[in-house]
């Protein structure tokens, strides 16, 4: 196949060497209410790659994206980490034939880092793009958790714009008992 960046042949969807001079991670935290969430790019960066979620070729790109960050970073949390902790994508809608946020939760699989597909649903899908902080609050996502409670959990999501959406899913969650340790972005908006 060819680089999605550069056009070059190359064995991934993103080449090595755009992997390594293009794309390389920084990571960093944002606290949005008592919500630790990391982020890995500035979303400038990785806008041209993140645009494929609703096309037939963005569930390999959403794919590679994972392995590039939150493989890495979950196999070094899995180390350091002592007990079971669950994966949980932030509404797994299937669009195109595929969850983009589904291929990001499963990247995040490591020894004790155990994915939960499609327990966390949204009711309201209205799009946030380009709309206010007062707009996301009025219409909130409405989650329906279907999953274990009374568990630790990592939340997973494409991209953190105002982190409304993370917050009402940690408020959801913490009525089933389920403990957010942090949430997983691949990009920061507001950064
Ligand atoms: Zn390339």
């Amino acid at each position: 196949m060819r680089c999605y960046s550069c056009g070059k042949l190359s064995f991934s969807v993103v080449c090595k060497a755009c992997q390594e001079t293009l794309f390389v991670p920084t990571l960093k935290t944002r606290k949005v209410g008592t919500l630790d969430v990391i982020s890995f790019y500035r979303y400038e960066t990785i806008e041209g790659l993140l645009l494929t979620k609703h096309k037939p070729e963005g569930w390999r790109i959403y794919r590679t994206l994972g392995k590039m960050v939150f493989t890495p970073f979950m196999r070094e949390f899995a180390e350091n980490d002592a007990g079971r902790v669950y994966v949980i994508g932030i509404d797994e809608n299937v669009k195109s034939g595929y969850s983009h946020v589904a291929q990001l939760t499963r990247a995040a699989k490591a020894p004790e880092c155990i994915p939960l597909h499609g327990v966390l649903r949204a009711r309201n899908r209205v799009n946030y793009s380009g709309k206010s902080l007062q707009f996301r609050l009025k219409n909130p996502r409405y989650f329906v958790y279907t999953g274990e409670e009374g568990i630790d959990a990592i939340l997973v999501d494409d991209i953190v714009t105002t982190g409304t959406t993370l917050q009402e899913a940690q408020k959801v969650l913490a009525a089933h008992r389920v403990n957010v340790l942090f949430a997983l972005t691949l990009a920061d908006v507001e950064s």
